[in-house]
């Protein structure tokens, strides 16, 4: 049986240099019965911090911690029903890999062939069967993180926490233990917390994202709308490359702080000073009444295509998604398919 887990209005100071500040501010979040949340954000925007006081390893400075209706807040880690997948494993390198797995369970009283057969399902589960008898240093990073994996899950705990579990594992193998974390946890319905810093983990991997910044949640949505839709300036920044541009927007288009008029069909609630943003694959070069003269000033090649930075004006650069050939000093026009468009001053989207 899957169950809620909210977090209601959770802060948490800590003190740096004598001042005390908030890593945590506020943060208001449901995890339904089953679903995969993700926590992402940059380094020290109060990720961890958030999960382990889901877990019990932190205590919040204020607000409540509930599962199921109950406030747990205060119930000691041990005896919150929660499985917490560290960074670096965690495993106990003097214990087999048997006994890595089964040492949750023995704490809460299980032994014989009832622990065996236990600890069997939880290493079948994450494909390692034979790997028993092993040590952990006898394994893989992958592997051993597989076995961690299966640790926090045999004691079959109503959430699953994860705190940036692939992040020491080559960049392939990553992507397939994302899918492979996804899928069991999927099959087991269990209600999962996640964190990363790896925005194209989060989008791949999650039924909802928490974008994260300095100790504040920025947006909650489904990975769609974390992309599409993002809610400021900081989201659509760090999720995903966005171009953003300072300028004026007017009922004929927008004017760039250089003077480059951007033809476009501004909203009517846009007017005035602001920030245009639009993804590299949300224009387009070519020729055509409707475009802005530009050059080439740099190229990456991405593989399925290139990505050209391309001048505008002296104060002007925008990233641009194009498949075929061009080279530096090449003159382009570009066409804006879709933008967005947010406050200067306060990044709110508008
Ligand atoms: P993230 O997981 O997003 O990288 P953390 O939650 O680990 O961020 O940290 C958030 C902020 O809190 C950071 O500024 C970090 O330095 C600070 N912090 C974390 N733990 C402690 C602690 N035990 N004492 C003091 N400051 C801490």
């Amino acid at each position: 049986m899957s169950i809620s887990l909210e977090l209601r209005g959770i802060c948490r100071t800590y003190v740096k240099d004598n001042e005390s500040f908030l890593a945590v501010d506020n943060v208001n979040l449901t995890v339904s019965p089953g679903e995969f949340l993700t926590f992402l954000g940059p380094s020290g925007c109060g990720k961890t911090t958030t999960l382990r006081m889901i877990a019990g390893f932190e205590i919040p400075s204020s607000g409540q911690i509930i599962v199921d209706g109950s406030d747990i807040t205060q119930v000691p880690a041990n005896k919150r029903d929660m499985g917490f997948v560290f960074q670096n494993y965690a495993l106990f390198p003097h214990m087999t890999i048997f006994e890595n797995v089964a040492y949750g369970l023995r704490i809460r009283g299980l032994s014989g062939d009832a622990l065996a057969s236990k600890v069997r399902e939880g290493l079948a589960m994450v494909g390692l069967g034979n790997a028993e008898q092993r040590y952990p240093n006898q394994l893989s990073g992958g592997q051993q993180q597989r076995i961690a994996i299966a640790r926090a899950l045999v004691i079959e705990p109503q959430v699953l926490l994860l705190d940036e579990p692939l992040s020491n594992l080559d960049a392939k193998l990553r992507i397939k233990m994302r899918q492979d974390i996804k899928n069991l946890q999927k099959k087991l319905g269990i209600t999962t917390v996640y964190v990363t810093h790896d925005q194209e983990e989060a989008l791949e991997i999650s039924d909802h994202i928490a974008v994260f910044s300095e100790g504040v949640v920025q947006q909650i949505g489904s990975p769609e709308e974390i992309y599409e839709d993002p809610q400021n300036r900081f989201v659509a920044n760090f999720v995903g490359k966005s171009n953003f541009v300072d300028g004026t927007a007017s009922a004929d288009g927008f004017r760039t702080l250089g003077g480059t008029d951007i033809p476009y069909n501004v909203p009517a609630s846009v007017r005035g000073a602001c920030v245009l943003s639009f993804r590299p694959e949300s224009a387009v070069l070519s020729e055509g009444p409707n475009a802005i003269q530009g050059e080439i000033v740099d190229s990456f090649y991405r593989g399925t295509g290139y990505q050209y930075i391309v001048q505008l004006d002296a104060g002007c650069r925008v990233a641009v998604e194009h498949a075929g050939k061009l080279h530096t000093g090449d003159t382009v026009s570009l066409v804006l398919n879709q933008a967005i468009f947010f406050d200067a001053k306060t990044g709110v989207r508008l």
